[in-house]
């Protein structure tokens, strides 16, 4: 009984429909070792990982826990539209070129173990594990974040623009830009390039669309 009560159809309709463009998986962080070991990294510089933040690897969206949708199941909404962005870039990029921009440059971390080959030098490569400006995660960002705004009321897209402009010089994503006035630019730029159709913005429409006519209902 309660099972029926508590089920998210809007949410399953979304899934279902988000599905026919790129297959995808959902699964739970709280359920989830591999997020429990990632969180052991991500903690530091972001401790609501775990609790407030979806992640997408590869083509699985990983949401906090199962109560996140059943009691939020429009924010979940959203939230699954902005990750579908992600998924639908990185099949455009190759998951794993994607994956290597996202992480860029702290990526290079991993240089240190050239240490055999480079001797001392190596522990060179540690300069990349500081929150550099991170452009292609910024501007991945950008786009996913430009649907966000659209799925806003009107009223409110500057708070948001001014939030989510925190959010991308914030900790939380390990500080991957250093101007909120890029960032207010790049959303903007993606939101009208969405709303305008333009091919460069094709994985937002199509995601845009699906989300309207679930709604709708
Ligand atoms: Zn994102």
């Amino acid at each position: 009984m309660e099972e029926e009560y508590f089920k998210s159809k809007n949410f399953d309709y979304l899934v279902e429909e988000l599905e026919k463009v790129a297959p995808f998986k959902i699964k739970f962080k709280d359920e989830s070792w591999e997020m429990h070991l990632l969180n052991v990294l991500v903690f530091w510089f972001n401790p609501g990982f775990l609790t407030q933040y979806t992640t997408v690897i590869g083509k699985t969206i990983y949401f906090p826990d199962k109560n996140y949708i059943r009691y939020n199941e429009t924010s979940a909404m959203k939230t699954l539209v902005h990750e579908m962005v992600h998924i639908l870039d990185a099949r455009n990029q190759g998951v794993g070129f994607f994956a290597l921009g996202y992480l860029f440059p702290q990526i290079l971390t991993l240089g240190v173990f050239a240490f055999p080959f480079l001797g001392w030098w190596s522990l060179l490569f540690l300069i990349f594990a500081l929150p550099i400006p991170a452009p292609f995660r910024a501007e991945s960002e950008a786009r996913a974040y430009a649907l966000d705004v659209l799925l806003a009321h009107p009223y409110d897209h500057e708070d948001i623009l001014n939030r989510i402009a925190n959010l991308f010089t914030s900790w939380d994503y390990y500080r991957m830009s250093n101007s909120p006035k890029w960032v207010v630019e790049r959303i903007r730029y993606w939101m009208d390039a969405t709303e305008s159709g333009a091919a460069s913005a094709k994985a937002m429409t199509t995601v845009l669309l699906i989300y309207e006519m679930v709604a709708e209902d």
